[in-house]
């Protein structure tokens, strides 16, 4: 048998609406690594297990590829020349490279100037047709809607269904590797569409009744009697400059270094809140300060790199567990959205300086001598 793995909807054809028929567009995403840190947990000097789910380890570095694969099958299934999308970065690289893939034109709206370098690069790169607007996520996301009920373009942000039931894939691996769902499953949250596709994830995957998953194809959204496997209780953490699910209300002007979720209307802003209810969860926010300390604590005390946005899940976990919200002895997974090397600017800007010396032996030494441990 071959174990040549073809991406999430070849894996998970039955749990997905696609048909025999359908031609799948994939780059082989899924299937990312579940680290349990070693080292954090002693730092910290909490009795838990926390495992991060690496969707920086997808083939645009970002979880988006889970739902892009879907939304670009299904677009071209339809027969859809062109796709567009609103983003902060990573739908626009992840859009560009299914589009590429699929050999169809993709339009990608990004903010002026407040989209991190390595995703610029991605959406140039393969060919998409790059729209900046002097303008923020929330702007373009309007934008989109507008010119696409004129236009023949299919919208690709995740308010096109098959984005999420891509991205529930994500829960269905997690549940598959522990044995169960996990007690907590922590995510950072801009338009809130990652948070809700786990929560249809762990809920169909648990819904005995295949027959029925099958039928509905999640179009019911959340099963609503699951048999009495467990489901995680699900976090969603917000930068503060950027928090509308903990002001209870839109933010007009969001601001916060962690770009990717730099939006004040979220998209999926009522099903979040079901989520929270059903889970028996909560939302959180982490200062910027909180969230650079925790991506570089990550960095270097467990090796794994992880864009700002990112580290908002592990950032809020750390806050709520030193506050004792969440027990010890608990299962904790938080996401970790994208890869490190999408945001090289904010990397660099808080690390140490390379040191400069001269091409010689006993410059090199010297640094060995002062840098050596012990
Ligand atoms: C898109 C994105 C998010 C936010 O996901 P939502 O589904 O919009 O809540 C978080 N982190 C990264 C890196 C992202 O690209």
């Amino acid at each position: 048998m071959s174990t040549h793995y073809t991406g999430l909807i070849e894996r998970y054809r039955d749990r997905l609406p696609v048909s025999k028929d359908t031609p799948v567009i994939s780059l082989g995403e899924g299937n990312t690594p579940l680290i349990e840190l070693r080292n954090l947990p002693r730092l910290i000097k909490k009795e838990v297990r926390i495992l991060v789910k690496y969707e920086g380890l997808n083939p645009t570095g970002s979880f988006k590829d889970r739902g892009m694969t879907m939304a670009v099958t299904k677009a071209v299934e339809a027969g859809s020349k062109a796709i567009i999308c609103a983003s902060t970065g990573n739908t626009s690289a992840a859009a560009a490279a299914y589009g590429a893939r699929a050999g169809i034109t993709s339009f990608v709206l990004i903010p002026e100037g407040k989209i991190a370098l390595g995703k610029l690069s991605q959406a140039m790169m393969h060919g998409s047709v790059v729209i900046q607007i002097k303008g923020n996520f929330d702007d373009g996301m309007r934008l989109v809607q507008e010119v696409a009920r004129d236009m023949p373009v299919t919208i690709v942000n995740s308010i096109n269904p098959f984005r999420l039931q891509g991205q529930k894939t994500a829960a269905f691996e997690i549940v598959e590797e522990l044995g169960e769902a996990p007690d907590y499953h922590a995510l950072p949250v801009g338009n809130a569409g990652n948070i809700t596709a786990h929560w249809i994830g762990y809920s169909e995957y648990i819904c005995k009744d295949t027959q029925a998953c099958a039928l509905c194809k999640g179009k019911c959204g959340f099963h609503k009697e699951p048999r009495g496997a467990k489901r995680p209780i699900m976090l969603g953490y917000q930068a503060a400059g950027s928090a509308p699910f903990m002001r209870g209300a839109m933010v007009d002007h969001p601001e916060t270094v962690a770009t990717a979720i730099r939006i004040g209307h979220p998209m999926s802003w009522n099903q979040a809140w079901k989520v929270k209810e059903e889970s028996g969860g909560w939302f959180g926010e982490c200062t910027d300060q909180e969230i650079l300390h925790v991506q570089k604590l990550l960095a270097q005390s467990e090796g794994v790199f992880c864009e700002p946005a990112s580290a908002t899940s592990l950032a809020g976990v750390l806050k709520d567990l030193e506050r004792g919200a969440i027990g010890e002895g608990s299962t904790i997974v938080c996401t970790l959205t994208g890869h490190g090397l999408k945001d090289p600017d904010t990397a660099i800007a808080q690390s140490t300086r390379p040191i400069t010396v001269d091409a010689s032996r006993g410059a090199i030494e010297k640094v060995i001598g002062e840098n050596m441990a012990g």
